[in-house]
């Protein structure tokens, strides 16, 4: 098997929040576990939501927590640029050869079309999706809506009646139905692809091995895996880590302690107490070991023993440490 690659791909939206933190510490102990490559790659494609500010914040944090990156923004590498916006006309060339293929299309319909279909399909009872309408345009109804001004999207064509399925190093098998999924967009109509299309491309071209994320992306992978097939090519390793919750059960927010990295480290925290505390969120060790130093948590750290369930936020665990 070629080397462990794994990545860390946040969206500089916002405070880099400690679930961001613990996905890219489960990636980079595996790749320092294995003497694989971690790497870093800003997902900068909500125009509107991504600053340079939330990015600076992000690699500060990295770096505080001691979470080196060998290949990606800064450090460079031979498959980059490193952040999306940079990687436009990769991202073209790629949807190019899609439509030359007849394996993506432009679709010219309007919002207030879709919507209307949608109310449509659901007064029918029928859980909504796209009908096709622009799958087999020809030259001269493209050129019409052109001369209209339309702005067209590019949607996938998705196959029908197949499985799809993966087994994910958290979740175990999952599969699903291809057609519940419906051709849908991969680049809007302002050229700006969408994120389950880049970080296909992304992780293809930047040969990542492995990719380990939160669980609010387990409903991503389908659409992904459909878009590897459709493009040939190899789906990687998922690996699906719990949300963090709270004690109460309910979604870990402001409510329960600290949010961020940067709050933390302001409390006086120490990096090696958060990546311990990080750690132990939703992974347990073997034994009854309950502190580690970094360099332990490479040597012990694996995949199996992440949980399934919610991993539970308790500070008086951070506290304790
Ligand atoms: N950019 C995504 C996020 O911050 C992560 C995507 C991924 O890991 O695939 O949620
Ligand atoms: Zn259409």
């Amino acid at each position: 098997m070629s080397k462990m690659k794994v990545r860390f791909a946040p969206s500089p939206t916002g405070p880099f929040h400690i679930g961001g933190a613990r996905s890219a510490l489960f990636n980079w102990l595996l790749a320092r576990r294995e003497g694989g490559t971690f790497l870093l790659r800003i997902e900068d494609t909500d125009l509107v939501r991504s600053t340079r500010e939330s990015e600076e914040n992000i690699k500060a944090a990295l770096k505080w927590l001691g979470m080196d990156w060998d290949e990606g923004i800064d450090v460079g590498g031979d498959n980059g640029p490193y952040r999306q916006t940079e990687r436009l006309d990769i991202y073209k060339e790629v949807t190019d050869r899609l439509i030359a293929e007849g394996k993506a299309y432009y679709c010219y319909c309007t919002e207030e079309e879709l919507e209307a279909e949608r109310q449509a399909q659901l007064a029918r009872g029928e859980t909504p999706k796209y009908n096709g309408h622009c799958r087999h345009l020809t030259e001269e109804q493209r050129a019409a809506y052109e001369a209209e001004g339309r702005k067209p999207t590019v949607r996938l064509r998705v196959p029908l009646n197949e499985t799809v399925a993966f087994d994910d190093m958290v979740r175990g098998h999952v599969s699903f139905e291809s057609n519940g999924i419906g051709d849908f967009v991969i680049v809007k109509s302002d050229g700006i692809p969408v994120y389950n299309y880049a970080v296909v491309i992304d992780d293809h071209t930047m040969e990542v091995t492995h990719v380990i994320r939160a669980e609010e992306h387990l409903s991503n992978t389908p659409r992904q895996i459909v878009i590897y097939n459709a493009l040939g090519w190899e789906v990687p390793t998922f690996g699906h880590i719990s949300l963090i919750m709270g004690k109460d059960g309910k979604k870990m927010s402001k409510r329960h302690g600290a949010t961020s990295v940067e709050q933390y480290k302001n409390l006086g925290y120490l990096p090696e107490a958060i990546n311990n505390f990080l750690a132990l969120m939703g992974w347990a060790p073997e034994g009854e070991q309950e502190l580690f130093t970094t360099e332990e948590l490479i040597k012990n750290f694996s995949m199996d023993r992440v949980a399934k369930n919610p991993a539970v936020f308790d500070i008086d665990k951070l506290n304790w440490i």
